[in-house]
C-alpha cells in the first residue's frame, strides 16, 4: 500500500489568474519561477505551514489550477530569456495522490523538459511510474528533493497521513539516483521529542546513504497559532504525542523567518544545535553532507538548503520550432 490511509479529499477546480512563470523573489529560489499546481495539499500533514496562507482552501480540500498547462504553453514561447528551471511547488506537493494533480503536473513537467527547461521538485509523495520514466529520460534537467522525516510508519501515518510511506520515499530516492537524477534528501520538519531520537536519526541517515544520496537538508518544526491548533485538534486521541511536542517548546523563542518576513515560535538554539550536530556527524560517517535550512534557522550558522536544486548556468537556447507545440 502506497499511502497510509484511504484518501478523503474534495477536489475543486479554479483558473489561475497570475502568470505561471513569474520569477520568485525569494533569495533561496535564485529567481526561479515556482508553480503550485493546487491550493491546499491532499497529503494533509498536521504541521503543514501552508495552512496559514491566504490561499489555503480549508481542511481536506484541494483546488486544482486547471489552466496551468495552457498558461505555461502560452507564456514560455514569449519569454525573451527562458528560465533555467521551474520549481514545483513552494506551498503544495506536486505528487499528491489525486489523479487530476498528477496529470496536470506531468503535462507541465514534460512540456518544460521537452523545451530544455529544468524541473525542480520537492516531495513527500509517491512519484508515479510515468513521471519516473520522464525524469529518467531527462535526468540532467531534473533535480529532486525527497522529504522523509521518519522511518516510523505509525508516526508518519499520524503526522503525514496521505503522504507516501517512508519506505516508498526511500526507495524512490534510490530509483532516482540510479536514473541519474540529482537527488537530495530533506528531513523537514524534524518533530522534537518524537522524530529527533539519536537512534532514529542514525537509522534514517543509514537508509538514505544506501540510496546513494550524498546531500541532505534538515530543519526542525516551528509553530504558529494555526499549526499548534491543527496539532491539538488532530492529536486529541494521542495526547501523549501532543504533550511531548509541546514540552520541547517550553524554552522556545520567537524567530524571524527569512523567506516570509514573519515570526514563528522555534525551538531554542541549543536544542536545534544538538539535533543538527548529531545528524551532521552521523551523516558524515556515510559521506553525506548536511545543510541546515537558513530560512528557518536565521539565528544560527546555516546555509541555503538548495530547496529548488542548484542550477548554475542557463541551458542552450531551444530551437524556435520546438515551441510550436499543438
Ligand atoms: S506535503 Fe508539504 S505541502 Fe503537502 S501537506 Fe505535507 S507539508 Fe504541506
Amino acid at each position: 500500500m502506497d499511502h497510509a490511509k484511504k484518501l478523503q479529499v474534495e477536489v475543486a477546480f479554479a483558473d489561475r489568474k497570475a502568470a505561471v512563470l513569474a520569477p520568485s523573489t525569494l533569495e533561496c529560489l535564485s529567481g526561479l519561477p515556482t508553480v503550485n499546481l493546487t491550493a491546499g495539499c491532499a497529503h494533509n500533514c498536521l504541521y503543514c505551514y501552508s495552512r496559514g496562507y491566504s490561499q489555503f482552501p480549508g481542511e481536506n480540500k484541494v483546488v486544482v489550477y486547471a489552466n496551468t498547462f495552457e498558461k505555461l504553453q502560452a507564456e514560455l514561447p514569449r519569454k525573451r530569456k527562458k528560465p533555467v528551471a521551474v520549481y514545483f511547488s513552494p506551498s503544495t506537493d506536486a505528487f499528491q495522490p489525486v489523479d487530476e494533480v498528477l496529470q496536470l503536473g506531468y503535462r507541465c513537467m514534460r512540456y518544460l523538459l521537452e523545451h530544455d527547461v529544468g524541473v525542480a521538485v520537492l516531495t513527500k509523495g509517491r512519484i508515479p511510474e510515468r513521471h519516473m520514466e520522464l525524469f529518467a529520460a531527462h535526468s540532467t534537467l531534473v533535480q529532486v528533493q525527497v522529504d522523509v522525516t521518519t522511518l516510523d510508519e505509525g508516526i508518519a501515518a499520524v503526522f503525514e497521513p496521505y503522504a507516501a510511506l517512508p519506505d516508498v520515499r526511500i526507495r524512490q530516492m534510490a530509483r532516482l539516483v540510479r536514473a541519474g537524477v540529482t537527488t537530495r534528501a530533506r528531513l523537514d520538519p524534524i518533530l522534537p521529542g518524537i522524530t529527533d531520537g539519536e537512534a532514529d536519526l542514525a537509522t534514517l541517515v543509514e537508509r538514505i546513504a544506501e540510496t546513494g544520496v550524498k546531500e541532505a537538508t534538515i530543519a526542525t518544526l516551528f509553530l504558529r497559532p494555526m499549526i499548534t491548533g491543527t496539532l491539538r485538534r488532530n492529536l486529541s486521541s494521542r495526547p501523549d504525542l501532543f504533550a511531548r511536542l509541546m514540552s520541547e517548546f517550553e524554552d522556545s523563542r520567537p524567530l524571524a523567518l527569512h523567506a516570509e518576513k514573519s515570526r514563528v515560535v522555534s525551538l531554542s538554539v541549543a536544542k536545534r544545535q544538538c539535533i543538527y550536530s548529531f545528524f551532521r556527524s552521523a551523516a558524515a560517517r556515510h559521506g553525506i553532507s548536511v545543510r541546515v535550512c537558513a530560512c528557518k534557522n536565521g539565528d544560527m550558522p546555516s546555509e541555503s538548503c538548495n530547496i529548488a536544486g542548484k542550477w548554475t548556468k542557463p541551458h542552450a537556447p531551444a530551437q524556435t520550432s520546438l515551441f510550436s507545440v499543438p
